[in-house]
């Protein structure tokens, strides 16, 4: 619970939103599913980011334009994005948060926060996804460049919005759960030959052998597992997007 929380802002801009996270104390308010289960007494207000126009999807110029406040039910159910791909991102959302979360959750609270699971952000850096951020002039820097730094490069920040390039190209995606139903342990998408996995470490990362070095183990599964598993799950990506069938 936040529960020093005082004030509760509404900017007309990015500007103007950036300007209040840099007078410190402050947090930016997406879909509030992760920041108000929060316990941190160090909030005292909020930045409600609704007012900004950022819930947006435009596809245009071989591109998707992703704005940070589209919720993940919104995403997930978009002809364009059903289409981008062959669907892997859809498939991807609806893997990583059920229904009363996706119904709420944006794509900015959920690139930013760190409770949103690997889902998602491993499609993206597959897809070669950008990020653009408000700081407050805008910035706009590949994916991986965003989750190698993602706490620098957002002290003082907001995500504006995600572009993800129309390929024509076919991808895949592949997880391991404990259940159906739950979040991947680890996933691997490819979108041609490009592959990222996620689940190894702290952030997804491209390539196997960038994540099989950064294996950890928590309650979830050991690091002997993840790296036992990984290299399956690409094969199965890979081949998803080759247009074979596995047994
Ligand atoms: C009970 C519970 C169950 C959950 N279950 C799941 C689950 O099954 N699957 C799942 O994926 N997640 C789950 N979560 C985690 C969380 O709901 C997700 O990570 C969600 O996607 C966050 O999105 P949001 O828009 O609600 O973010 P918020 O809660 O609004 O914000 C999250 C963080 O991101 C920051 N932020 C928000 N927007 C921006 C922006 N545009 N730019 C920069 N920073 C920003 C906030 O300041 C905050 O630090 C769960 C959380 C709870 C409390």
């Amino acid at each position: 619970m936040l529960v020093n929380l005082r004030a509760y802002h509404r900017p007309r801009t990015p500007a103007e939103a950036v300007a209040l996270l840099r007078e410190g104390r402050t947090a930016l308010l997406g879909g509030g599913t992760e920041l108000f289960g929060l316990d941190d007494d160090t909030v005292e207000s909020v930045i409600d980011l609704a007012p900004l126009g950022l819930d947006f999807i435009l596809a245009h110029g071989g591109e998707v334009r992703i704005g940070a406040m589209t919720t993940l039910k919104r995403l997930a159910e978009a002809p364009e994005v059903a289409t981008l791909a062959g669907g892997i991102l859809a498939r991807a959302i609806c893997q990583a948060a059920p229904a009363t979360i996706r119904a709420a959750a944006t794509v900015g609270g959920t690139l930013a926060g760190n409770k949103g699971g690997e889902e998602i952000p491993t499609v993206l850096l597959a897809l070669g996804a950008r990020v653009t951020l408000a700081a407050p002039e805008p910035i706009k820097m590949p994916f991986e460049l965003f989750l190698s730094a993602k706490a620098d490069h957002l002290a003082g920040a907001l995500i504006t919005e995600v572009t993800v390039p129309c390929t024509d190209q076919r991808a895949g995606f592949a997880f391991v759960s404990r259940t159906p139903a739950d979040r991947a342990i680890v996933c691997a998408a490819a979108a041609g030959a490009r592959v990222a996995v996620g689940g190894m470490g702290p952030h997804p990362v491209l390539g196997w052998s960038d994540a099989a070095t950064q294996a950890i183990s928590d309650h979830r599964a050991s690091a002997e597992y993840r790296r036992w598993v990984a290299p399956a799950l690409v094969r199965r990506a890979l081949a998803e997007a080759r247009g074979e069938v596995l047994a």
